[in-house]
């Protein structure tokens, strides 16, 4: 097979990096961007400072506090977030129009096509990773290798603000004297195990036969196999469709009351249908998912027939898995979430709906109304119960954190 120049970009501590950008004061300071230290949700950037202490993403807030009580907490601005991310990505595709996007602040561009116009590749790699920066003003890591997996292993290894280009023919070397809890099929449950078993780096796992990883690992063991070979077939692929949206909201304290439950639903459901009416889409399955004050976390999902994108209808369709899923009030919820996945673009016509198309013009209506004056210019009876508890403005971000309700 031809030999591919995968390139992989991440921004270091992207959320915290933008916040140092543009308050230079945070220099040097160990941030926590997530919430603030009291909040339930859990940290999304920690600066290197941070990191140091022992914070990181998705540890809880008021962990990150015990470990970092000098912390700088923020809450963090995703608009703000999501600007510089569309700012990487347009700088990252005057270089080639093969890139990925694998988060917001992570991409691999295929360079393989473009390779024959430039007279030196590594030249070449620098010079995008110097733009970037320049242009950004956040500082990024780079890693070169033949595939994607390869690629994302190379960045690792240059963070932070590195570039690691693994030469040809030297991937194996590269491979083996990495630690086994790199790859990415390998979590910290499945390192423990390897490690009991003797196995502390990935050139260990060499002499393991397909066989027993299957054994060890089940159909993950497969992968396994091929990932400590550093074989990785995957492509770039450039323009990826939303596979799913979904909105869902930690609660600053427990909730018990079935009614405010439900408003909090309605809520998550006009927002989801909001963006479905804003990207032209349709949802096929709808899923609701609920934590339990105990952590114990359960969902269920409804495919429908008919794909659905007004309110009303994904409402109707998460209130009744809602109410199957919580049935037994004996525990309140820290969480609630909905999500709309199996997106299409179109939806059949229906013969006879009189009452959709009622739903339909509802819909659009309201969309537009609070596109032009704002989410709260209209509200629902149970947004309204909502909002009386817990105002719009305290719901923020990707993942909402609601204040305290019991006011
Ligand atoms: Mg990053």
């Amino acid at each position: 097979m031809r030999r591919r120049f995968i390139v992989h970009v991440d921004i270091d501590a992207f959320f915290a990096a933008v916040e140092v950008l543009l308050n230079p004061s945070l220099e040097g300071q160990p941030v926590i961007v997530g919430g603030l230290p009291h909040e339930r949700g859990v940290v999304s950037t920690a600066s290197y400072e941070a990191r140091r202490f022992g914070v990181h993403s998705g540890l809880p807030l008021r962990k990150a506090y015990q470990l970092c009580p000098q912390g700088i907490f923020l809450r963090g601005n995703y608009q703000l977030y999501r600007a510089f991310s569309e700012k990487f990505f347009s700088l990252l595709s005057s270089f080639t129009p093969d890139v990925e996007a694998a988060s917001l602040d992570e991409a691999y561009l295929d360079l393989t096509r473009c390779r024959p116009l430039y007279p030196s590749f590594s030249r070449t790699v620098r010079q995008l990773k110097e733009k970037v920066e320049k242009e950004l003003g956040l500082r990024v890591s780079v890693g070169v290798g033949p595939n994607k997996l390869l690629a994302k292993l190379a960045t690792h290894q240059a963070k932070p603000g590195g570039l690691v280009e693994i030469p040809p023919g030297k991937e194996s070397v590269f491979l083996q004297q990495l630690p086994v809890g790199c790859l990415p099929g390998v979590g910290p449950k499945a390192q423990a195990m390897l490690n009991l078993l003797g196995v502390k780096r990935v050139g260990d796992l060499w002499s393991f036969p397909r066989s027993t990883l299957r054994s060890l690992f089940g159909l993950n063991g497969d992968e396994l196999y091929l990932q400590v070979r550093g074989i990785d077939a995957r492509a770039v692929e450039p323009v990826r469709a939303p596979q799913s949206f979904s909105r869902e909201t930690t609660f600053l304290e427990d909730i018990w009351d079935e009614q405010l439950l439900l408003a909090h639903l309605a809520y998550l459901s006009d927002r989801l249908a909001l963006t479905l009416r804003e990207e032209k889409l349709f949802a096929h399955l709808i899923e609701v998912k609920i934590r339990y004050a105990d952590f114990r976390t359960v969902s269920r999902r409804r495919r429908l027939t008919m794909p659905l994108q007004t309110m009303g209808e994904i409402y109707r369709v998460a209130q009744d898995l809602f109410l199957s899923l919580f049935d037994s009030p004996r525990l309140a919820l820290r969480l609630v979430g909905v999500k709309a996945a199996e997106l299409t673009a179109s939806r059949p016509l229906a013969l006879f709906e009189p009452f959709l198309e009622r739903e339909e013009r509802l819909s659009r209506a309201v969309a537009e109304v609070r596109r032009k004056y704002g989410f709260a210019a209209v509200l629902t009876v149970r947004e309204r119960l909502l909002e009386r508890c817990y105002p719009l403005e305290q719901r923020r971000g990707f993942v909402l954190k609601t204040a305290s309700l019991t006011k």
